[in-house]
C-alpha cells in the first residue's frame, strides 16, 4: 500500500498514512454505492488515525473544524481504545462520531454505512443493522439539510430507501423510495426507487448492484 507523510492538523504529529487509491473496476456497485470488488478493498484507504492524539477522519491534515474538541469526549476515548472491535468499523465509528459532533451528518452517515458494509463482510448481522440505523438516523437528518446528494434530487431517498430495505425494514423502505420519486426528475432515480419499491414488496434483504436496474 502506497504512503504519504501527514502533519496532524490538530497536534502537529507528522506520520505515514495510506494514500487513497481509485483501482478501476469492471462491475457496478451496490444499490447502497458501495463499491464493486476490487474498489471496496481500498476501503482501509478511506480514514487516517494520528497516533498521538487519536483523531480519526479523512485526511489529518484537513479535519472538520472543532475536530479538537470531541477528542476528550469520554464515549470517543473508549470508542478509539476498543481493541476488541474490528479495525476498521473501530476507525469508521470513529469518524462518524466526529463528523456527527462537527455538524456533518451527512459524513457521519456514510461513515457509519461504511462501518455496515466492514460488518457484513466479517459476518457480524448486529453490528451491520446497527451501523445501518445509525447510517438511516443521520442520512435522513443529513438530507432534509440538502447534504446528501444535495443536487440531484431523489438520490438521497433512493440511498436512504436501500439503507432501510438491508434491515428488513420494508415501510421505511417504500416510504423513502415513494418520496424519491415524488421528487426526482432523473429517470435513473426513479427507476432505483421502483426497483426498491419492488424489493421491498418481496421482503428481499439482500444486496443487489445498480446494473439490475431496469
Ligand atoms: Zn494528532
Amino acid at each position: 500500500m502506497a504512503v504519504t507523510e501527514v502533519i496532524c492538523a490538530n497536534c502537529k504529529t507528522r506520520s505515514s498514512q495510506p494514500v487513497k487509491e481509485q483501482p478501476e473496476v469492471t462491475s457496478s456497485p451496490d444499490l447502497d454505492l458501495r463499491p464493486a470488488p476490487g474498489r471496496r478493498q481500498t476501503m482501509d484507504q478511506w480514514v487516517q488515525e494520528c497516533p498521538t492524539c487519536k483523531l480519526i477522519c479523512p485526511d489529518l491534515a484537513n479535519p472538520p473544524v472543532g475536530a479538537g474538541e470531541v477528542l476528550a469526549h469520554p464515549d470517543y476515548v473508549a470508542m478509539t481504545a476498543d481493541k476488541t472491535a474490528h479495525p476498521l468499523v473501530r476507525k469508521f465509528r470513529a469518524w462518524a462520531f466526529v463528523a456527527e459532533k462537527t455538524g456533518m451528518q451527512a459524513d457521519a452517515g456514510f461513515a457509519h454505512l461504511h462501518a455496515a458494509w466492514v460488518a457484513d463482510d466479517a459476518k457480524d448481522s448486529g453490528l451491520a443493522n446497527m451501523q445501518r440505523h445509525m447510517a438511516a438516523m443521520h442520512l435522513a437528518a443529513g438530507r432534509d439539510r440538502g447534504t446528501v446528494y444535495g443536487r440531484q434530487k431523489g438520490a438521497a431517498e433512493a440511498l436512504l430507501a436501500d439503507v432501510h430495505r438491508r434491515m428488513g425494514r420494508w415501510d421505511d423502505a417504500i416510504h423513502e423510495a415513494e418520496r424519491g420519486k415524488s421528487v426526482t426528475d432523473q429517470p435513473f432515480v426513479d427507476a432505483l426507487c421502483d426497483n426498491e419499491i419492488a424489493l421491498a414488496n418481496k421482503h428481499d434483504a439482500g444486496v443487489h448492484t445498480t446494473n439490475e436496474v431496469p
